[in-house]
Order: C-alpha cells, then structure tokens, then sequence
C-alpha cells in the first residue's frame, strides 16, 4: 500500500526552545523526515530561537547532530544538507526585548506563521505577549503549545485567558502528542467507517475497557520535577483522558476538529467522580531503583503509578467501566486500549469449552496495530472444540514498506499545524474539563496524607491494582511488550 504524501503549503515555523531537548529529539529529527518525505516545500524556513547566542551555520551545526543521533540518520544523506539551508537562528529571551526585529524581519509574508512554544509552560504567556506585541504574529498566525498545560484548573484557566489576549481559539494548538499516533487516529476509522463495530459499542455488548500505558523507565535525572506531577497529572489528565474520549465519544456529525471535540468534551464531562476505593497509587521502591532516591525527596508522596476505575454517566456506558492505569519502572514499555466485550448469552456448545469474550485490542506501542480476538473450532478431527484465535494485524506488516516508516507522532501533528487543522489538538474548554475532573481527585489525596503502595521495579505494579479488577471479577491484561 503506497501512502500519499500531499505536500503543505510554504511556512515559517519558529521554534522556541529550538536548543532544547524535545526540539533535538522530535521536533527537528520530524521535521527532517517530512522534508524527505517530499511534504515541506523547500522555499520553507525554520528558525530556531532562545538564549543561546549562535549564528545560523552554530544552529544548522547542533540541529545535524540531533538529527543524526535522534533520526536514525546514518552515513552521508544529500538531503540532510538541503533540509539544513531551511534552518535559521535568532537569539531572544522570551523575556526579554532583543532579538524580536530581527525574527519579525526574518517573517515572509504570504507564507504560513506558526510559532512552536517548546519551552517550560512558564514563559507561554511570554512569547504569546511579545509575538503580539512586536507585530510579529497576526490573525492568521498559529501558535503550538506544549505539555504541560496547567497544573490544575486554575493555572489551566489562567493559562487560556493569558494566550487568549493575544491569540484567537482557532490559532492555539495544544499537543497532546498521544493524539498523533497512527493508531489512535484509525481507532476513530475503525469505529465511524465500519458497520462491523458500531452496533457493539455500548454497555449492553462491551463488558469494559483497559486503557494501558506502561513505562520501563523511572524518573531519574528529572526526579524532583517529576515529583510535583505525578502520574494523574503528568499522564490521565492528558494522554489517558484522550484515549478515553475517542473510545467513548459519540459519532461527531462530521470529521471537523469542532465536532470531534465538543463529542470528546461531552465525554469529560460525563465521567463520575472517583471515589477513593476506584483508585490506587503506587511508587516503585527497590534497593537500586527507588522513587524516593530518584525524586531526592525521602518524604514524596508523588505516584510514579495509578490505576482507576472510571464510570461514564450516560446512556451508552451505564454499567461499563473503564480502568485506565499508567505507571514508571514497569515490566514492559506498552501502550494499549483492550476493549473486552461480554460473553455470548449461552453457549450452544455443551462439552467443547465455553465461548470466552471477545477482545479488541489496539496497540499504541511497540508495534502499532489491532488485534481482535475471537472464538473458533480448534482446527483437526477432533470434534467441535473451541478455541480462542487473534486476528492480528501490525500495521508494519499490513502497510508494507510504508508501514514500517510511519510518520511519528510529532512530525504529523507539525504537519497538521501548517495545514490550519486543529483535529488532533486539545481545545481550551477540553483542557479545563479534563483539569476539573481530575482536581477533586488529587485534592482529596493530598488531604488523605496517606502513601502511596510500594512496587517493585519491574513488576505490573501494587497488588492493590489487582485487587482493584479482582474486586469486580475482571483482571488486568498482562503488561507485555
Ligand atoms: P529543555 O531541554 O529544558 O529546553 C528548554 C528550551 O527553552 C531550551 O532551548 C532553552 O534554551 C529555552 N529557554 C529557556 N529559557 C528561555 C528563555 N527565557 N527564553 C527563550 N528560550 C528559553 O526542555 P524540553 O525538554 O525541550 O521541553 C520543552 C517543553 O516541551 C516543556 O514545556 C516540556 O514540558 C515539553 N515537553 C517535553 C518533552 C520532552 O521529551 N523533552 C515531552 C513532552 C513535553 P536556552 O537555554 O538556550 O535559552
């Protein structure tokens, strides 16, 4: 299967932050791909800007580097010189006043405006202020903010009221970079351009669903600022929630970034507060590798796991919970929504084993696919027995070379921010519900003062997420990669 690349339109995309990590990581090396990939017309610029004082030729230098040591780029590749004459370099602080002429000369009119705000959340309202001020930024400009947004529903609402001064709803897009991923996009495909799904997509044929996403790694090396997170805000609130929202949404009238988000704000704010017994904290604790050593906090009361059980109040899910759990320094680095459907009403078939349910699963990573489960007669002359087969599909395999080269998530989402299409980005009000509804949640533990439960580095997690699932007659999926 030959994947279409239809190039965007020529922009200037400024990257604040451009010497920092994510821009090394996944910004640049993304950007690079697409401009392999044919999608980025050559005539495009890409200027990168913070304090480091460098010239263009010093950043056109650091960005070869994150290039070749985070985009797979091995040996000579002709193109990287070319992708390299795009990139440009101002030095501003975001608090400052210098540098911004300069930036604001480096602008081409006609050519798409998009700002990247990848710098700590503390300077959006910053660079959102002197973008307006210094004329740089019109109405047609798009600014793309990172993660975190907001620690609570306050700073969140402070947040949008401060980028709202400057900038208009349709031009702020806020990354939540799950939302980019090949799969979590087809889950949509899957469920609104198949009948086969749809019929089945509620309490009365799904008995639950399991939202995943496991890590193998902990928080060293970023220890203390993890630890005023933790995994509800660092993970449910955003990533998890998102999940949860295209599962459960309704079918939007249309394919618009409007209509998909008010269904997925609908579903925010249907979800039932979580009573304590619905939710389990953990930190993993070990000899070597240990929460407390790596927060430098001996006292941390801060989850590295949670494991919930979420209710959504409304027709279609009245009686189905969700369990959404995520967790550092797990067994296997794994993300995946399991949608476990009822058993058959009676089995027809006396002495060859009982039907067991059906499970749709949808793989996030590694190896992002589908694979559904489902009951057939075990294969031989042994008369009718059953048994349970996948019908497995990687999307490697299935896509071929393509498959195997799929965009990352940030190189689609960037691609989607110069193409004006907001689909996959969070809108203000989602942002603000998701916050409302976990804030009593991590309120009432902070006035708990109770601990987390201890885990082992490289388990499945505390045995009192088990207990969350064996309390209900459910059980956990097995974390594997
Ligand atoms: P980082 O490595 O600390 O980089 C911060 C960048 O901001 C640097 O380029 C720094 O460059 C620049 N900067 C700092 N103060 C500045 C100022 N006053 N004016 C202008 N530029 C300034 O951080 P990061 O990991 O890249 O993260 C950036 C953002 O992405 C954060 O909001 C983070 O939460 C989010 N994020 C990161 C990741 C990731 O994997 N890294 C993942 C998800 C979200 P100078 O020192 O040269 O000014």
């Amino acid at each position: 299967m030959v994947s279409r690349v239809i190039p965007v339109d020529d922009f200037d995309l400024v990257i604040f932050g451009a010497t920092g990590d994510l821009a090394h990581r996944k910004i640049l090396p993304g950007l690079f791909r697409r401009f392999k990939a044919g999608q980025i017309p050559a005539t495009s610029r890409i200027i990168g800007a913070a304090r480091t004082a460098q010239d263009d030729d010093a950043f056109r230098a650091e960005a070869a580097g994150a290039i070749r040591e985070f985009g797979g780029v091995t040996g000579e590749d002709p193109q990287l010189a070319e992708f390299l004459s795009l990139l440009g370099y101002v030095a501003i602080d975001a608090r400052g006043e210098g540098g911004w002429q300069e930036l604001k000369a480096r602008m081409r009119p006609g050519a798409v405006h998009a700002f990247y705000f990848s710098v700590a959340p503390a300077l959006f309202g910053d660079i959102a202020e002197r973008l307006a001020g210094h004329g740089i930024a019109d109405d047609d400009s798009r600014i793309v903010v990172e993660k975190p947004f907001g620690r609570d529903l306050a700073s969140a609402r402070a947040l949008n009221a401060t980028l709202a001064q400057h900038f208009h709803e349709h031009q702020i897009y806020r990354i939540d970079h799950y939302l980019g991923k090949e799969t979590v996009q087809n889950l949509m495909a899957v469920r609104f351009a198949n009948v086969l799904f749809e019929p089945l997509w509620n309490a009365q044929f799904i008995d639950h669903v399991q939202i995943t996403v496991a890590e193998t790694v902990g928080v060293a090396g970023r220890g203390s600022y993890y630890d005023k997170s933790g995994a509800i805000r660092d993970m449910v609130q955003n990533h998890l929630m998102q999940l949860l929202c295209l599962i459960a949404m309704e079918p939007p009238y249309h394919f618009d970034p409007d209509a998909v988000r008010d269904e997925k704000l609908k579903v925010i704010r249907a979800l039932e507060a979580v009573p304590p017994q619905d939710i389990v904290r953990g930190q993993y604790r070990g000899h070597d590798d240990d929460y407390l050593k790596d927060a430098e906090n001996p006292e941390s009361r801060t989850e590295s796991y949670v494991a919930m059980k979420v209710r959504i109040a409304n027709w279609r899910w009245q009686g189905t919970p969700f369990y959404l759990r995520t967790g550092k320094k797990l067994r296997a680095r794994t993300s995946e929504i399991a949608i476990i459907f009822k058993e058959p009403p009676h089995s027809i078939f006396d002495d060859s084993g009982q039907p067991k349910a059906n499970e749709l699963v949808i793989r996030l990573q590694p190896n992002e696919g589908m694979n559904l489960k489902v009951m057939i007669k075990e294969p031989g002359p042994g008369g009718m027995r059953l048994v349970q087969v996948p019908l497995d599909m990687s999307f490697a395999d299935a896509l071929g070379p393509d498959g195997a080269d799929m965009p990352d998530a940030y190189e689609r989402l960037i691609m989607d921010v110069i193409r004006g299409n907001q689909t996959l980005f969070m809108r203000g009000d989602e942002v603000e519900a998701a916050w409302a509804w976990t804030d009593p949640i991590i309120n009432a533990w902070e006035d708990s003062k109770r601990r987390p439960e201890p885990y082992d580095p490289g388990s499945s997690g505390p045995d009192e997420a088990l207990r969350l699932m064996h309390r209900d007659n459910r059980r956990w999926r097995e974390i594997r990669s």
